[in-house]
């Protein structure tokens, strides 16, 4: 018996499944601090006594330098009760058995990459646009990562000429992140993202600075597959637009898959990141 940790922000997810990855039982609740919510997730787990490994994709920046003092633990995140929280081993002092740690777009990444919308693909990006921008990579079944895992949310993009927005990024102001994340559209109109018509221009200038963020990624990652999910996304005429905006701003420089089967949404939908998990789980048994 597989399980896994989609652990977010705002909400976790659990889930156990059988080892063909068929989900048992799934819960959600919105997170709270950090032991209040590893009770919730411990309440979960320990029900199943087959269990043999659990997958953790967590929101971060999270440590994951196996060399590092702080491997394991979340990092410089917002959330301040769960900064300097050493997740990871707050689970293993719990769980004796293979616990996988990563951050959740990478176990979104491997959910798409093993069964999902790049299950015959070599390589894929996973991006998430919602809340924030982050993305995962995975080249040859490995997860592109060093001495930290990847930032894709926070790479600089050129201005769209008809933005004036200054940027929401804490860190960097007009960042990815801070010119295209949900919040950023929020705060430019001061209406949720979902109640601004298709036609409105911002989904162009969000679809620039994306598709700028895509080129950037397939030149330097050359992927097979790029896969966009997220709360922005469930825009869906704005895939359309971003890749339009893309195959502009790439000018047939290199050559790349046909843009339908190469821009895509997750296959997996909201599911990818908890299957990616159970993913994780397994490789780890
Ligand atoms: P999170 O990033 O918090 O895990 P999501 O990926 O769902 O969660 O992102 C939430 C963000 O996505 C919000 O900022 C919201 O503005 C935006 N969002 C959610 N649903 C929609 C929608 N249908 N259309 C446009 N934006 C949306
Ligand atoms: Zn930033």
């Amino acid at each position: 018996m597989l399980g896994a940790i989609e652990a977010g922000g705002t909400k976790f997810v659990c889930a156990v499944s059988d080892g063909e990855l068929n989900i048992i039982e799934r819960i959600s609740f919105s997170t709270g601090n950090p032991l209040e919510t590893l009770h919730k997730v411990f309440d979960f787990f320990d029900a199943y006594k087959d269990l043999k490994s659990i997958g953790i994709g967590s929101f971060g920046p999270i440590d994951i330098n196996k060399e590092s003092p702080k491997y394991g633990y979340i990092l410089s995140t917002p959330k301040l009760s769960w900064r300097n929280f050493d997740f990871l081993g707050e689970m293993k002092a719990h769980y004796n058995m293979p616990i996988g740690w990563t951050t959740d777009v990478n176990v979104a990444c491997l959910g798409e990459y093993e069964v999902g919308s790049a299950m015959d693909d070599h390589s894929c990006i996973y991006l998430t646009i919602g809340t924030g921008i982050g993305g995962g990579a995975i080249i040859n079944g490995s997860f592109v990562e060093g001495f930290g895992h990847t930032e894709m949310g926070h790479i600089i993009v050129k201005p769209h000429p008809e933005d004036d927005f200054k940027g929401w990024c804490p860190y960097h102001g007009d960042c990815l992140e801070g010119l295209a994340n949900g919040p950023s559209i929020e705060e430019r109109y001061s209406i949720k993202a979902q109640d601004l018509e298709p036609n409105h221009k911002i989904w162009k200038i969000i679809s620039y600075y994306i598709a700028q963020a895509l080129v950037n990624y397939s030149l330097t990652l050359r992927p097979e597959k790029i896969i966009l999910g997220g709360g922005i996304m469930k825009q869906d005429h704005i895939l359309e637009l971003i890749k339009k905006e893309f195959v502009i701003l790439l000018g047939d420089y290199i050559e790349i898959p046909p843009i339908d089967q190469y821009i895509v949404g997750p296959a997996l939908g909201d599911n990818a990141g908890i299957i990616g998990g159970l993913i994780l789980a397994k490789q780890n048994l």
